[in-house]
């Protein structure tokens, strides 16, 4: 091909239906447009509308005129159907999605090309849970790029799933490490991904939503490439194995950190919010007021949902440890119940959702109280807070282990929910964590610095993805 038939670099960015996964696509969005690389971002018609109500993406992305648009698909629910997972109609339709939204996608493709008015999609960046779409770009002979957004350990042990014995305990031994036998390092049964906390009153559900993780992990090998949010130095084991089964990984985290060292290169005020609430950001006050690092910050993320008395164990735990907290109590954390309070008293702050980056970076923040979500565990890395981590599904179990075992930034509470064990881990990790969380948190955290600015290994492998992006 000459340069004159050189076509234009144009992205199509498709998230999974879920925050963490919009929030992630997202920020690479904005980098790619930062390389000049023309975007379109699809959602589904229910999240499109939350993202241009209660987030600044207008505004974030008017700074590229031309180089970024929206477009929106159906998820085959009418729009005033509930969704109780936030995004989706319901968490098991994530196994239809595939006939629902592949017929849109390829007309919203072919839709481009044919409009003369703009330049035809080049390639498709689509969730790595949504791999119907490698399928569609094939069909219309797209590049296909699959983005993950899970840790490369999460990403490996699915890899791992089909060969496990069904095993019942929990505690045994049941994978380890290809080159970490020296630290010995291992995960336990109870460590692996899964989906039996989320929906303990079904098991039927939870094995059909991980066999679709399983499957998707590996349908992303028939992508050209494999992105992930993560960092070469402190994952170099996991994709290491990965890249036994895939042709190329871009490991380019954490995205977030890359987002906003751009952004503070180019003055750019904005900062980057992707959430699908709105952000309170009367926390941030009250945190002005509290000394540094007197206060635990508590957040389940966007999905998790606890038991009326997993809240009180995990409240009661909290306020007998003596420490301020502030608390994230997101509509609907708390099943059967819309709108519960949480009783505060003078120590405690409540919000529904909020600004988690600068919450984070607050010097008044000691510790983080995680469900381990990979975007929290990135952004509590990033900013040194070490965390109590208690994981309910899919990657958190892995994340919460090497969090505590392997990176030592945080407590592993897996699987226990009592107050006392919730007071004795606050006061541990917030007490210094007996000396080396507080070593390991600083040491983690210049490492994501050093990994994102020039001569990183993230920001190699991101101009490398650009290269790939624009050769076509
Ligand atoms: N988040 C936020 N405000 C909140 C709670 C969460 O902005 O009050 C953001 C958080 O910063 C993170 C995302 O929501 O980027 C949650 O993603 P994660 O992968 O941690 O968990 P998930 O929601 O996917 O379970």
């Amino acid at each position: 091909m000459n340069m004159e038939e050189k076509r234009a670099p144009h992205v199509l960015i498709f998230p999974f239906p879920g925050q963490g996964h919009i929030h992630q696509m997202l920020t690479l969005a904005e980098l790619l447009c930062h390389s000049s690389i023309e975007v379109t971002f699809l959602n589904t018609h229910h999240n499109h509308k939350r993202l241009l109500q209660f987030t600044n993406i207008q505004s974030r992305f008017a700074r590229f005129p031309g180089l970024f648009q929206h477009e929106s698909i159906s998820d085959g629910a009418p729009e005033d159907h509930p969704r109780p997972s936030g995004f989706l109609p319901d968490l098991t339709d994530v196994m239809k999605m595939n006939s629902i939204m592949s017929p849109h996608l390829r007309n919203l493709i072919l839709n481009i090309r044919d409009d003369p008015g703009r330049s035809p999609v080049t390639c498709i960046i689509c969730d790595g849970l949504m791999t119907f779409a490698i399928d569609v770009a094939n069909e219309l002979r797209i590049k296909s790029i699959a983005f993950r957004t899970i840790s490369a350990s999460c990403f490996w042990a699915y890899l791992c799933y089909p060969h496990f014995q069904d095993d019942k305990d929990l505690d045994e031994k049941a994978l380890s490490v290809p080159g970490m036998e020296k630290e010995n390092f291992f995960f336990r049964r109870r460590d692996l991904p899964g989906f039996s906390r989320q929906f303990p009153e079904n098991p039927l559900i939870s094995d059909s939503v991980l066999e679709l993780c399983i499957k998707e992990t590996f349908n992303s090998a028939r992508a050209s490439a494999l992105i992930l949010n993560t960092i070469e130095d402190l994952e170099s084991p996991f994709l290491a194995q990965i890249r036994t089964k895939f042709q190329k990984v871009y490991s380019i985290g954490p995205l977030h950190s890359f987002a906003k060292n751009l952004r503070t290169a180019t003055k750019d005020q904005t900062h980057n919010h992707n959430g699908l609430w709105e952000e309170d950001r009367s926390c941030l006050t009250w945190l002005d007021s509290q000394p540094p690092k007197s206060v635990v910050y508590v957040s389940f993320g966007s999905i998790t949902v606890l038991t009326r008395s997993q809240l009180s164990e995990l409240w009661h735990g909290l306020v007998n440890s003596g420490y301020r907290f502030l608390w994230v109590r997101r509509p609907g954390l708390v099943s059967g119940e819309e709108d519960s309070d949480i009783i505060t008293g003078e120590r405690g702050f409540v919000v529904k959702w909020a600004p988690q980056e600068e919450v984070l970076g607050h010097r008044a923040v000691g510790a983080f109280v995680t469900h381990s979500g990979w975007n929290s565990t990135l952004e509590s890395m990033a900013a040194a807070v070490p965390m109590i981590c208690w994981p309910n599904s899919a990657d958190q179990p892995v994340i919460s282990r090497v969090v505590g075992e392997l990176w030592k930034v945080g407590v592993d509470m897996k699987d226990v929910c009592d107050r006392s064990t919730v007071e004795e881990t606050v006061r541990y990790v917030m007490g210094g964590g007996g000396g080396e969380m507080g070593r390991s948190t600083a040491e983690i955290a210049d490492l994501f610095r050093k990994s994102v600015v020039e001569g990183g290994s993230s920001y190699s492998d991101f101009q490398d993805l650009v290269k790939d992006l624009k050769s076509n």
